[in-house]
């Protein structure tokens, strides 16, 4: 399995630590608008790889070097600075996108590659990199929210005293300030929020999941604030989707994906079934009926912000 990935500062250096560490892949080729950062990162990681997995790490000085991939990852472009939202970096990378896709796309088969969008604002890039690739929608999927949810499954583990691996809680929506908590499908060793919080004598009334929504919305600004930028988060992410592909696992991950046609097509994370042909199936959980309203905003201000980048 050959994997390449198209930026490497903070993001891509993390993605590529965890993907190495995964140890389900055999080649990774790092390109860089910056050869010398593409050739110091993978360097550095290559003395990594010599106490784990022997996985072969390769800077490349073109796209040529990224023939024979099996999965892109493009994780190259402006992040946040402190105070900026993920929306504020829509023109820079908008043009970043732009000036990558074109280029893998003319050096890897189409008939089998498969995209992962990392790059912020993450769907509405998703919808960019699907509609210059012209892959299936399946084969182009953004980290989405799997990170939020990771994010309210860590706070929420914390708060009941029981293991994150024991909490299925997903963030749908935008991978943004828009992102949705469906607290109706919160399950918490097999039972629901409710029922758990009842027998442990847990209380989370309202003003808790408030506060717990806001930290979850907040988990960004926070670490970006503390250290600069977020990474080894993201790199975890993208390790765990790489590993449901590569492994064909066909679990539920709050992944990005267009979904719709025409002027109504949107790309958001809900539920989807994720195997190796990428993004297999969507699901809709029922919604309380406000998160369902806040679910059909958040795909109005992506859909508002694909519709104001222009031809
Ligand atoms: P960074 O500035 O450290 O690195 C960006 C890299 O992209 C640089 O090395 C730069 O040279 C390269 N680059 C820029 N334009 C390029 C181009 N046209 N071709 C090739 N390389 C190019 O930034 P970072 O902290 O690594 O963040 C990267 C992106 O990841 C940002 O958009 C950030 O918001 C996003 N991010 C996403 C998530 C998520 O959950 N999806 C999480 C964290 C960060």
């Amino acid at each position: 399995m050959k994997i390449a990935i198209i930026g490497v500062g903070t993001v891509g250096s993390a993605v590529a630590t965890a993907v190495k560490n995964t140890g389900f892949v055999h080649e990774i080729v790092l390109f860089d608008k910056d050869g010398i950062r593409a050739q110091a990162a993978a360097e550095d990681l290559g003395h990594a790889a010599s106490f784990g997995f022997d996985v072969k790490i390769n800077a490349v000085s073109n796209y040529r070097g990224i023939r024979g991939s099996d999965i892109v990852i493009i994780s190259a472009g402006a992040n946040q600075k402190p105070g900026e939202t993920r929306t504020d970096l829509l023109q820079k990378n908008v043009a970043v996108i732009r000036d990558i896709v074109p280029r893998v796309m003319a050096n890897v088969d189409s008939k089998r590659v498969k995209i992962i969008v990392v790059t912020n604002p993450l769907d509405v890039l998703v919808m960019l990199t699907y509609e210059i690739s012209r892959l299936p929608a399946g084969r182009v999927i953004g980290t989405g929210t799997m990170l939020d949810s990771a994010r309210l499954r860590t706070i929420l583990s914390r708060q009941l005293s029981v293991s994150t691996q024991s909490i299925c809680a997903n963030v749908i929506g935008e991978h943004g300030d828009s992102s949705v908590i469906d607290w109706s499908s919160v399950v918490v060793g097999g039972m629901s929020l409710d029922d758990f919080c009842r027998q442990t004598k847990i209380s989370l009334p309202g003003t808790t999941r408030k506060t717990i929504s806001h930290r979850v919305h907040n988990a960004a600004y926070e670490i970006i604030q503390g250290r600069g930028a977020t990474w080894d988060g993201i790199g975890a992410a993208v390790a765990d989707l790489l590993r449901c592909i590569i492994n064909d696992e066909k679990r539920v991950l709050t992944v990005s994906c267009i979904a719709g046609t025409g002027n109504k097509a949107v790309a958001m994370s809900l539920p989807r079934i994720v195997g190796r042909d990428g993004v297999i199936c969507t699901l809709n959980p029922r919604l309380s009926a406000e998160a369902a309203i806040d679910l059909r905003k958040s795909a109005r201000i992506i859909r508002k912000n694909y519709d104001s980048i222009g031809k």
